[in-house]
């Protein structure tokens, strides 16, 4: 059965290129970096040459990126270095609610460990509340949390003005930009941020955490001498490589990337907006132009999908799965749509995406939908 892959958001296929330029990591250029001898010297130049192309790619200084596991653990680092590493600011953390739970379940171990975390509401098209957050932000406030895209609904959030409001009150920003590169510029004024290789077209298993030059935050994992001290741990040369060629193929590429998608993403919009019962979830012009999340009023997500998958088109709802138990979205929730929450599906595209599968999916869709 053909398959029509319209999940980019979840993750990426490894590009070509990507997987050739970390093809003489694994088994000719496999010596550790650390190692002070000819053939780690040789790595390390290599690891050295993508963190300064990086750099460039970002528009930071190398000794500002830091290597990691990916946006998990990013993410993890950023909230709970920071916060630890600033407890004479205060202990007042502000996340927005819809948030990744890379950063909302950091949010809530800290709650645990005694930090008072508070949530900036988002209004019905999937922004950040700015007055509210306005109103939110204090004087012992240490950190506060934008993502750059959301990862359900795709809305672009206005990170300069959040991080206005932040620097006002003397708060650090950060923003888990894991789904927003190759698509929009990180903003300068972001002090930390965090992506995720396998987000664009990169290998699983390796992100990088931005922190600028200055800012104080405390090591996440305990070792070796990697990552300036600040992460030990071997770094995955081959991982590393990879995720230097996605980026520089994503960031480049983007607007070229960013337009083709946007006409396939469209014309998917008027062929599945034109069935009964369906509307778009999040604002129309200001977000990833690979995304569209439809709610198909009086419908359950999980069980559409489902279907769709058994027609084999692979999308995803906002819902996880826990112990059979589902649970509405809590990005829709945010935003105050309650009836959307446990009825809306995902679809993100990508590089592969043609106009045919756009077309040929649209039947599908239209025939799972019609049945009740
Ligand atoms: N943050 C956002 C916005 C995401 O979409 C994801 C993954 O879906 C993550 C963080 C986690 O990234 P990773 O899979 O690299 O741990």
């Amino acid at each position: 059965m053909k398959r029509y892959y319209f999940d980019h958001a979840a993750t990426t296929p490894l590009a070509e290129e990507v997987l050739a330029a970390m093809l003489p990591f694994f088994c000719e250029k496999y010596a550790n970096p650390s190692s002070s001898h000819a053939l780690g010297r040789n790595v390390v130049a290599s690891v050295d040459e993508a963190r300064d192309a990086l750099a460039a790619l970002f528009g930071r200084k190398a000794k500002e990126l830091y290597f990691t596991s990916g946006g998990t653990e990013s993410d993890n680092w950023a909230i709970k270095g920071v916060m630890h590493a600033n407890r004479d600011k205060g202990r007042h953390l502000l996340v927005s609610a819809f948030e990744h739970p890379a950063v909302l379940e950091t949010a809530a171990f800290l709650s645990r460990e005694g930090y008072e975390v508070e949530y900036i509401p988002a209004t019905p098209q999937g922004f950040v509340d700015l007055d509210a957050l306005a109103s939110m932000v204090r004087d012992d406030t240490v950190l506060v949390c934008v993502m750059a895209a959301n990862n359900e609904v795709g809305t672009l959030q206005p990170l300069r003005e959040a991080a206005e409001i932040a620097h006002k009150k003397g708060a650090l920003f950060f923003t888990d930009a894991v789904q927003a590169v190759g698509s929009v510029a990180i903003p300068k004024e972001a002090d930390l941020f965090s992506c995720s290789a396998h987000k664009f077209y990169g290998p699983k298993g390796v992100g990088l955490l931005c922190v600028r030059e200055g800012v104080r935050i405390e090591r996440l994992l305990h070792g070796g001498h990697q990552e300036r001290s600040m992460r030990g741990g071997t770094t995955p040369s081959p991982l590393v490589i990879g995720l230097w060629k996605a980026a520089s193929l994503a960031i480049d590429g983007a607007d070229e990337e960013t337009s083709r998608v946007r006409t396939l993403r469209d014309r998917f919009l008027r062929g599945v907006l034109s069935l009964p019962n369906t509307a778009l979830n999040g604002d129309s012009e200001r977000r990833l132009a690979s995304n569209a999340n439809v709610c198909f009023y009086g419908r359950r997500g999980e069980i559409l999908l489902d279907n769709l998958d058994m027609r084999g088109i692979c999308a995803s709802t906002g819902s996880a799965c826990t112990s059979g138990a589902v649970h509405p979205s809590h990005v829709l929730l945010a935003m105050g749509k309650k009836e959307e929450a446990e009825s809306s599906i995902r679809f993100s595209f990508g590089r592969d995406n043609t106009e045919k599968e756009i077309d040929e999916a649209l039947e599908i869709i239209a025939s799972v939908v019609k049945k009740k």
